[in-house]
């Protein structure tokens, strides 16, 4: 008797550093581990980048995408409510047509996995009587805050920002309450609800999949394993270590302008600045970047958006959407430093030019999906926290891994002067400090390659995630 395959459908919230990810655990779970799986991406159609993402994955006969057209959210939520407060407004408003989608399935899919902003999609699962995992694009250190946040809601009087004393996480390390995620640096805002909603529903789900490994991250992983009040946050629910989930680089033989211009220089001299699809910077500080790349000497590949002074996320929606002219740098800046500095607008291939041999350095937002591109890459970085948990991953990043520097204020607080960009540089480029980043991460790149070969930490806790699936449901 020849068993038929599981079919797990994958459920992508909007944004890039969400669909990624989501496209590559399914491509992963279908060629490594046998299954038939579904994407359900749900898209806006404001970002031309989102789309683009499907092609290379279409041409495997047992991995479907389906695009869904994110729902019109606009008289439901003010226009200028935050980025949580939206994508979880717009998955919810979605669950009808996901509802459709699955119904109209034959047979019905076995397993559903959602990201956390598509908690709301598990009253599908429910009905459909499917187990529901969820998969956290994030690392286990923001899952542990996300998982422990309904106790820190109750025990901690009055805003987290105002804390003396780093906030607690049972079993993990400490989390500086300026570094915590978003939604949680002010209490009164409708997103603080919003994240703690969704961190409650998250963990009615039947376990975790988290976009991680075993050897990156052992204390909080640990922690949920071992630490009873761990455990039971998570409702003692397994937690598989499935990362790291990134592109493979391999090389096409295309080469575009950017690759063309990098074939041109010196090895691991150009430093990569990309403040990911989503992250913008006001107009003060791309002057101050500007002038502190051009002081330093160092060659650079610059991913430019136009400047927004009010909104750090401004692109997470409209990502690879073409922007105005650029005439945003300080004058004189492009022709001084047209020989060793090349520009690029909105969009750029990130893995081909993380991989590649002129590359030495990279200035990140610290978005889960680059940081693990960069250690997948072995670049050591300039952690630019901008949204999301990208503080608490800069402080992983430079504090515990020591693989990047990072500027002395938080960038979203204070506008980085010049003078300490070009210091940044200079010592991750061709500093005593960037050797040794460079080679930490050389350490780093091999536990995570490690982790997800054939009998690595991740391929058998992902075989361990499929063999569950297989015992809940009747065959
Ligand atoms: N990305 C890219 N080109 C760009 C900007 C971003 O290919 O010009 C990709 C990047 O490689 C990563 C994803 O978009 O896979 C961004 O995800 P991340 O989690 O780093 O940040 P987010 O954009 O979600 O804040």
């Amino acid at each position: 008797m020849t068993l038929k395959k599981l079919h797990v459908v994958i459920i992508s919230s909007p944004g890039i550093g969400h669909l990624f990810p989501a496209l590559l655990f399914g491509h992963r779970l279908v060629t490594h581990h046998n299954l038939r799986v579904t994407i359900l991406a749900v898209t806006t159609n404001t970002s031309p980048a989102e789309s683009k993402l499907f092609k290379p994955f279409t041409s495997n006969l047992h991995l479907s995408i389906i695009p869904i057209p994110a729902a019109d959210i606009s008289s439901v939520v003010a226009p200028d409510a935050k980025i949580l407060t939206r994508i979880c407004v717009m998955m919810k408003e979605t669950v009808p047509a996901i509802r459709t989608t699955i119904s109209s399935m034959n047979p019905l899919p076995d397993v559903l996995i959602g990201d956390i902003f598509g908690a709301e999609t598990s009253v599908i699962a429910q009905e459909f009587k499917m187990p529901k995992y969820v998969f956290i694009t994030g690392n286990a250190w923001f899952t542990a805050l996300f998982a422990y946040s309904p106790v820190l809601d109750k025990k901690v009087v009055g805003q987290f920002i105002d804390q003396v004393d780093p906030i607690e996480i049972p079993g993990c390390k400490p989390i500086r309450p300026e570094e915590l995620v978003d939604p949680m640096l002010n209490r009164d805002e409708e997103s603080y609800q919003v994240h703690v909603d969704l961190s409650v529903r998250v963990t009615l789900a039947d376990g975790m999949l988290i976009n991680t490994w075993e050897g990156l991250e052992p204390q909080t992983l640990n922690a949920f394993r071992h630490n009873d009040i761990m455990k039971s946050m998570l409702k003692n629910k397994p937690v598989y270590t499935v990362g790291p989930i990134h592109k493979k680089y391999e090389p096409t033989g295309l080469k575009g302008e950017v690759v063309e211009w990098l074939d041109k220089q010196p090895a691991k001299s150009v430093l990569y600045v990309s403040f990911g699809s989503g992250g913008t910077i006001s107009s003060e500080q791309i002057t101050e970047l500007a002038w502190g790349l051009e002081l330093s000497g160092q060659r650079f590949v610059w991913v430019v958006r136009p400047p927004n002074k009010h909104c750090v996320d401004g692109s997470f929606l409209n990502a690879g959407q073409p922007s105005g002219p650029v005439d945003f740098f300080p004058p004189g800046f492009l022709t001084r430093t047209q020989e060793v500095g090349l520009m690029v607008t909105c969009w750029a291939p990130q893995v081909e030019i993380l991989n590649h041999m002129s590359v030495g350095g990279f200035l990140t937002h610290c978005g889960w999906n680059s940081t693990i591109e960069s250690i997948t890459s072995g670049v050591p970085m300039i952690a630019w926290p901008l949204y999301a948990e990208q503080n608490m991953n800069a402080t992983m990043l430079t504090e515990e891994l020591k693989v990047a520097v990072r500027p002395e204020v938080l960038p979203t607080k204070k506008v980085v002067g010049r003078e300490e960009v070009e210091k940044m540089v200079r010592s991750l480029m061709e500093g005593e400090e960037g050797k040794v980043m460079r080679e930490k991460m050389k350490a780093l790149k091999e536990g995570a390659e490690e982790a997800t070969s054939m009998n690595g930490s991740s391929y058998i806790s992902t075989c361990k995630f499929v063999e569950d699936c297989l015992s809940q449901i009747d065959r």
